[in-house]
């Protein structure tokens, strides 16, 4: 049976990135993946057309689809709306809560071809290849009670919750423990259980799944410190599980790493294996319409849709291992160029992946 993928390229570089990541699904489809590809309108755009920035027949053909590819969202034309509800950046945010993708894997993987990107030296990330595993629909981002309050002497202040229950952390502890089987069987789980009890909870339920997966050897850390470790020596790192918060941070300190933004995908899962595919970028209004932006993070987020939702592993093996050739033929959009490399367009390097494919 057909698996639905719904398109949304949202605003900025959106559009141009994910046209090019298109074609490679198109690719695939041409060597018998059984896919019918629709495309529909999210962000920005849908709130110049709709109004909203998730319109409800979108919304519910998000439902339908088996996995959405996203492009990115928002930009100055909308940062000033008044009504902060009715924002783009809104409507990803609906789409996460409301197909219930808890589960977000964001890889950390240098390509050595792009080792001299990176913030730390040759020696400290030379294959690196980190994933996080970061629950995204529950924490402190969305807790309640919150909100703003003022003491009796007229001081305001402002406050969240920190609350997770048992269920939530045990799904998002088999997807972790889940994945670093597949990988190199170590976990490391992120918390800060020495202050708060939230996360004393998060620690104990990880140790109550890990005589279930016997082939990963699960370790604890405290967030500050796996931020300094990650700086530090991040390649004792295979996969890292943590809290909404916790891994905000500690992922997009991990994509710096590897020094290019626009190469980094991003997976976000629920129970039922259905996901939203996307770049970790933003939909960078300063080079958009120009042929600048690099095409392979939304490129990338296509062959993680293929081993984690569509079931065609060998696919997505395929695709990355034809970026791999493009960037051995020394191929560059402008944002990872550097001399004795061919800086291209963001078209001509999704033509590169297609022929490489
Ligand atoms: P958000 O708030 O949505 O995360 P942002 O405004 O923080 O986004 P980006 O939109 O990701 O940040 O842009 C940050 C910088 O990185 C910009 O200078 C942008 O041009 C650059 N950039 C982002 N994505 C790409 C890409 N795919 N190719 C080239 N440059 C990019
Ligand atoms: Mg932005």
């Amino acid at each position: 049976m057909s698996q639905h993928i719904l398109v949304l390229p949202g605003d900025g570089i959106g559009p141009e990135i994910t046209r090019e990541a298109v074609r490679v699904l198109e690719a695939c489809q041409a060597q018998g993946l059984d896919i019918t590809i629709e495309h529909d309108i999210v962000g920005g755009a849908a709130i110049d057309r709709h109004g909203v920035p998730l319109a409800d027949e979108t919304l519910e053909r998000a439902r339908r689809a088996q996995a959405i590819l996203l492009g990115a969202v928002g930009g100055p034309k909308w940062d000033t709306m008044e009504d902060i509800s009715k924002r783009p950046e809104k409507g990803l945010l609906a789409l996460r809560k409301e197909l219930n993708l808890f589960g977000n894997l964001r890889p950390a993987l240098l390509y050595p071809q792009l080792a001299e990107a990176s913030s730390l030296k040759p020696e400290v990330v030379s294959g690196l290849d980190i994933m996080i595993v970061r629950e995204l629909t529950g924490g402190i981002y969305f807790g309640q009670p919150r909100g703003f309050g003022e003491r009796e002497d007229g001081t305001r202040y402002g406050y969240n919750t920190y609350i997770y229950d048992e269920k939530e952390v045990e799904r998002i502890g088999r997807i972790a423990f889940d994945m670093a089987g597949k990988r190199g069987g170590r976990l490391c789980s992120v918390d800060k259980a020495n202050v708060l009890e939230a996360t004393i909870l998060w620690r104990e339920v990880m140790n109550r799944l890990a005589p279930e997966y016997p082939e990963v050897e699960l370790s604890h850390m405290y967030v500050d410190n796996a931020a300094m470790q990650l700086v530090r020596a991040p390649k004792q790192f295979d996969v890292i599980v943590t809290g909404n918060m916790f891994g905000d941070i500690l992922s997009d300190a991990a994509a710096m790493l590897t020094g290019s933004i626009g190469m980094l995908p991003s997976a976000s899962l629920n129970e039922h294996g259905c996901g939203m595919f996307e770049p970790c970028h933003g939909s960078a209004p300063d080079i958009a319409g120009q042929g600048l932006a690099n095409p392979l993070a939304t490129i990338l987020s296509v062959a993680m849709m293929l081993r984690y939702s569509l079931n065609a592993p060998a696919m997505a093996d395929r695709i990355e291992r034809a970026v791999g050739r493009v960037l051995d033929n020394n191929l560059r959009t402008a944002d990872i160029a550097y001399d004795g490399t061919r800086q291209v367009t963001t078209r001509e390097m999704g033509d590169a992946v297609v022929a490489a494919f």
